[in-house]
């Protein structure tokens, strides 16, 4: 209510200038069903299990029915989509339902996530179905038990009203049910909140539909700060230039701390544009994304990202073009000239962070010189041997300091399992798959040497042309390869990796006097932010079809497990059972 809205309460798609949310009431969906809910996250809301069994609990968190006080409204936004500028986007398939303050006095938005058409539904219908509910649902919650800065899922509810996507069967379009998700966060506000300013724009000719419009920009900003960087507002508040400098420098660096928690627990988002990065620094907008399974930096979890934009290792680079373009979307207030400067911020926080959590990933207390080249010392070998990221880190609690009795025999059995968690000749083969056929490959070389802006207009890159090449020639290798001699060969790359950490190791105990203390605090260190269960994509794959058939009782237990990410001991049967890695598990698109 702070900020401009548009009252009209029209559903049809439409450019909506000067207001930065429009009136509109969720679609009622037909027998609405509860598929899961996390407790953990209702409870921000003060909403208790015994509510959640109530029969008008579904009504309500369905959008069946309006809560009392709350007045819907979906967000109006722009952004830059796969680098260019798409003019006005929006909330298509979100709703807010509005602000909630609980008992301890925290203010949290809730939305509700494929509750129908909204003015910026475009194209598209404003629903969600279960596969992509049940993901958004279950990431939102693994992130935060990860510790990793995200929206909340309080609940999955789906229903009996069906929409076609683009899944067949036997050649017809298959129905599928409407979902909905409840989102709760800080804020909704995304970097593309403020695009709604921005005039024309050159290559596109898109603009935004609220362009000139400085006083909602002013408004926005004040309402940003006060609400979500409290501190800064209350310290700068009466010099706002200084407080809107404060605020992009600090927006900055909560994005540079984001992005380095993913790189640490290899997840990739997937769909990094401008309007899928909050203004408060957490995780937003569950689509594509994956978590790794064998280490690949140029890992992409969006089938139609041809271009590898946003691959694992092109994550830090693109959020810090992102928070470029929010400068460039607050300029009229805060010159480009002024936050332009504060960018340098990204890569240092970024840096200080990303070795931070990498100390503690291998158990580091002392910050020593040569342990960068520790680190990437090992995710070489991971890459080289394509072995499990997740498990592979987890295990390196279990190789003891140096000093420990039973040393050897522990290096032996560490180095046992780093083996059998590298890839075989077949699984290789598979990971090596290239993602052009031959004539593709070709076609785009001609392109590349001919006339190289086509290329880029084409969305490929010379980069990654070359890794089309490499990947083939690696392929050819490992046709005529010795599958014994690449079992040798992962043996003695991790025997090399694992002789330099234990010299690392050794430095670690130097000086120590109670090595028992140490060795102790290095093991939990390390079990707190070595995750033993993530959300593979196969984990996911097979809640959802477990939950098309009508059961939910996996999306519970998945859910459940991953509420506890990195405990050692809680049901071990069910932790064996998925840490198997299934590396065959398609990813689905967006
Ligand atoms: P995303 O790629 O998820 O960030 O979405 C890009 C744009 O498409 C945003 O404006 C979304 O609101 C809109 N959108 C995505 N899915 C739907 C949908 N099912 N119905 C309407 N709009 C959608
Ligand atoms: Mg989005
Ligand atoms: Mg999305």
């Amino acid at each position: 209510r702070c900020l401009p809205v548009d009252e009209s309460e029209e559903k049809t798609q439409r450019q909506v200038p000067g207001a930065c949310f429009s009136r509109v009431n969720p679609t009622p969906v037909v027998n609405p069903g509860l598929v899961c809910a996390s407790l953990p996250a209702l409870s921000l809301l003060d909403i208790t299990e015994d509510q959640v069994k109530r029969p008008e609990f579904v009504e309500y968190f369905s959008g069946n029915k309006i809560l009392p006080g709350s007045e819907p409204a979906a967000h109006c936004y722009c952004g830059h989509q796969f680098g260019y500028f798409s003019g006005q986007l929006g909330d298509g398939a979100a709703m807010y339902l509005g602000e909630i303050v609980n008992r301890s006095g925290e203010r949290w938005e809730i939305q509700l996530k494929g509750a129908g058409l909204t003015p910026y539904s475009r194209t598209a219908d404003g629903r969600k179905v279960l596969r992509s509910s049940v993901r958004e649902f279950l990431c939102s919650e693994a992130m935060y038990h990860l510790g990793i800065p995200t929206t909340r899922a309080g609940t999955c509810i789906t229903s009996d009203s069906k929409v076609i996507r683009d899944i067949f069967y036997d050649g017809h379009p298959v129905q599928e049910r409407c979902t909905i998700v409840l989102r709760i966060a800080p804020t909704f506000l995304r970097f593309g909140s403020f695009e709604i300013f921005k005039p024309t724009d050159p290559e596109t000719g898109r603009a935004g539909p609220s362009v000139g419009r400085t006083d909602i920009l002013t408004a926005m900003l004040d309402y940003t700060v006060e609400n979500f960087y409290p501190q800064i507002w209350m310290e700068h508040k009466s010099n706002k230039d200084v407080m809107y400098v404060e605020f992009y420098k600090e927006v900055v660096r909560r994005t540079a701390r984001l992005v380095a928690e993913w790189q640490c627990v290899g997840w990739c988002h997937g769909v990094l544009n401008t309007d899928n990065m909050s203004i408060a620094g957490v995780t937003i907008d569950y689509g594509p994304f994956g978590f790794m399974d064998k280490f690949d930096p140029d890992f992409i979890c969006n089938g139609s990202d041809d271009g590898g934009r946003y691959t694992y290792q092109k994550q830090p680079e693109m959020c810090k073009w992102n928070c470029l373009k929010l400068a460039e979307a607050i300029k009229d207030v805060v010159p480009l000239s002024v936050t332009q400067p504060q960018l340098d911020l990204f890569d240092e926080e970024f840096g200080k962070h990303y070795k931070m959590k990498m100390r503690q990933k291998f158990g580091l207390q002392k910050e020593l010189a040569d342990d960068g080249s520790l680190v990437e010392g090992f995710l070489n070998t991971l890459q080289e041997t394509g072995a499990d990221f997740t498990n592979c880190f987890r295990q390196l609690s279990k190789l003891p300091l140096p000093s420990t009795d039973n040393f050897t025999e522990e290096r032996l059995k560490v180095l046992t399992y780093l083996q059998s968690q590298s890839s075989s000749v077949e699984e290789l083969v598979k990971a090596n798959q290239p993602r052009m056929d031959r004539r593709q490959l070709a076609m785009f070389m001609m392109v590349a040497q001919t006339n190289p802006s086509l290329l880029s207009a084409l969305g490929r890159s010379s980069q990654l042309l070359e890794r089309e090449i490499e990947r083939m020639a690696k392929l050819q290798d490992l046709e005529t390869a010795n599958h014994e001699e690449i079992d040798g060969n992962n043996r003695k790359k991790w025997t090399a990796w694992l002789h330099k950490y234990e010299d690392r190791l050794k430095k670690e105990e130097e000086g120590v006097h109670n090595v028992e203390e140490l060795a102790e605090q290095r093991v939990r260190t390390m079990n707190s932010v070595n995750p033993r269960f993530i959300l593979r994509n196969y984990i996911a794959q097979n809640a959802i079809a477990t939950a098309e058939s009508g059961d939910y009782s996996e999306v519970e237990r998945v859910l459940k497990l991953l509420q506890s990410p990195y405990s050692e001991g809680c049901d071990l049967e069910a932790f064996e059972s998925l840490s198997f890695v299934n590396s065959s598990a398609d990813t689905p698109a967006s």
